[in-house]
């Protein structure tokens, strides 16, 4: 027997219809080249966003028809997020950071009709558009005054196309299962695979990211959101915080900048944001060299890479709670949190510092298990690690225009590619990624943990572990770091002393070098396919 309840889709298109009239006064703040801090309202917004949808309407676009997005976050990035998706197209956001032919791959891949891009993405757009053929016009996102010079083929001006057109439009009813975004994977080998996410998975997925102790957002929240719009839709919030009520912040091409950052967090109040730890490293850097305060911050999430302990220990002074999410762009990305915040009583100091960088619990939606070699199902006792599967409504099922694939095998899970333990209370620990793990004669050594123990020293600015060719144990770490500005004089002795009693002895790492700087993938995160090929012919002293 079936329930009497309503059937009605879960649309993002709702969120719209939500905001508008519910918390139609809340502000959206945004950072953008022709207006340094840009303000109005949700109200407006989707006013904008329906004239947007009208604009369009003479491309003859088909139901699920790509636009693809090439911008910072802003709110006419997020007006073309919702005018695409709700007209019932696909809004493909694509990040700027991959190289050109990846850039290349990725808009012929998915046939966007049409490209969105900012004008600091000019000069780019104008080196892709002779291979991309199939895009018939390139909107540039700003007003008349500001549109650059351009040789890109049917250059738009956003402001010009959406000006004089009606804010009246009726918003298609769709299947909940219709796509709306598509994200393609940073993945540093073979080509991008695309994501394709549905308004229903992206509708549970915002419900969940905004759970107590998940974001936890409330219509009293200042949002700063740093994670970019372009990778893996900001991490949810141009869904959630329409969604709570919550304001807007968008720091625009500064979301590297810690004056800019502290600037926001100060004058617009922010209480909350979330970011990769690069992105708060330069805030702490800022904070730290001019005695700054962020009064209003009261918690930040970090993801997308391991954190270091000094970052999550730095904005405790601060009075700034951190919380460590972990997730992928094939999860919508959330798939677990830490608020041991929330529960800091249960804890020792000590255990507490362990605890505290672990990548949490799973939130609820995402179902998670740790798998052996043998595809056996490995306990929960914090000890066991194995190959970290998921499903749930917001994780891929598979890729976009792609055969199946292996992360897919077992029929129902997705294989994560990370390699974890998980505690007996369901604390998730990433320890690597499948292809980074270190095997010393046979045992397994946590890149990730030893990168921590590095961070934690005051002279480190960066560290990063990979396995060397060792002739006896097959395998040993090899430390490699940038040390900071004031702290040159750090010796490797000293580095390597730091372990002592940190780590198990074995696990220590064999050597460290010093560079001056590390390679970085396109999402910040420390690239180390390339380290390994630099340091390929290194030898371990003694050798
Ligand atoms: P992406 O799809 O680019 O968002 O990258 C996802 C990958 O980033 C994951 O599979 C992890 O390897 C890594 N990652 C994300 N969050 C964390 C975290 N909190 N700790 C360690 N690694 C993380």
């Amino acid at each position: 027997m079936h329930g009497l309840m309503m059937d009605m889709p879960l649309l993002i298109t709702s969120i719209i219809q939500h905001a508008e009239r519910v918390n139609g006064d809340q502000e959206i703040v945004s950072v953008t080249r022709d207006n340094p801090r840009h303000r109005y309202t949700y109200r407006e917004a989707f006013v904008r966003t329906r004239q947007l949808a009208n604009a369009m309407g003479p491309w003859g676009l088909q139901r699920g028809d790509r636009i693809g997005t090439l911008a910072w976050n802003d709110y006419r990035h997020l007006e073309t997020y919702y005018a695409s998706a709700c007209s019932g197209f696909v809004c493909h956001t694509i990040n700027p950071r991959l190289f050109p032919e990846q850039l290349v791959y990725i808009i012929n891949h998915a046939e966007d009709r049409y490209v969105f891009i900012d004008p600091d993405f000019v000069p780019l757009a104008e080196k892709l558009a002779p291979e991309c053929p199939g895009v018939e016009g390139w909107v540039v996102l700003t007003n008349a005054e500001h549109m650059p010079q351009t040789t890109l083929p049917n250059a738009i001006c956003y402001e010009t196309l959406i000006h004089g057109a009606s804010s009246d439009f009726e918003w298609p009813e769709l299947d909940e299962r219709d796509a709306c975004a598509l994200c393609y994977t940073s993945g540093t080998t073979g080509n991008p695979k695309g994501v394709l996410y549905s308004h229903r998975s992206t509708m549970l997925h915002a419900y969940a990211t905004m759970m107590p102790d998940a974001m936890g957002l409330s219509a009293s929240d200042v949002v700063l959101p740093i994670v970019p719009m372009f990778h893996v839709n900001a991490w949810g919030n141009p869904y959630s915080c329409p969604m709570a009520g919550s304001k807007l912040v968008f720091p625009g091409n500064k979301m590297g900048d810690g004056e800019t950052l502290s600037a926001l967090i100060k004058e617009e109040q922010v209480t909350m944001s979330a970011g990769v730890p690069t992105v708060w490293l330069a805030l702490l850097a800022h904070l730290k060299a001019t005695g700054k305060q962020v009064e209003s911050l009261k918690r930040i999430v970090v993801g997308g890479a391991a954190c270091p302990l000094a970052i999550a220990e730095e904005f405790d002074r601060y009075g700034v709670v951190t919380r460590v999410g972990w997730g992928m762009t094939e999860m919508s990305p959330l798939g677990s949190i830490n608020a041991s915040d929330s529960e800091r009583g249960r804890f020792s100091e000590e255990e507490y510092r362990k605890r505290r960088l672990k990548a949490g619990r799973a939130i609820f939606g995402v179902e998670m298990k740790i798998v052996g070699d043998d595809g056996e199902e490995l306990p929960w006792d914090g000890k066991a690690y194995g190959s970290l599967k998921v499903r749930g409504p917001w994780i891929c099922s598979g890729y976009y225009k792609r055969d199946a694939d292996g992360a897919h095998a077992e029929a129902g899970w997705f294989e994560t590619g990370d390699v974890a333990t998980i505690d007996p209370d369901g604390y998730m620990a990433i320890t690597d990624r499948t292809k980074d793990v270190i095997k010393s004669g046979g045992e397994w050594i946590s890149s990730i943990e030893l990168e921590n123990v590095a961070m934690s020293h005051p002279k480190v600015a960066e560290a990063a572990v990979i396995g060397h060719y060792h002739p006896k144990w097959s395998e040993r770490p090899l430390l490699i770091v940038v040390r900071k500005g004031d702290g040159q004089d750090l010796s490797a002795a000293e580095m390597l002393a730091w372990f002592e009693g940190k780590v198990a002895t074995w696990w220590k790492p064999d050597a460290v070098e010093f560079v001056d700087e590390l390679p970085h993938g396109a999402t910040g995160k420390i690239h180390k396919v390339s380290l390994r090929e630099q340091f390929k012919d290194y030898s371990f002293p003694g050798q």
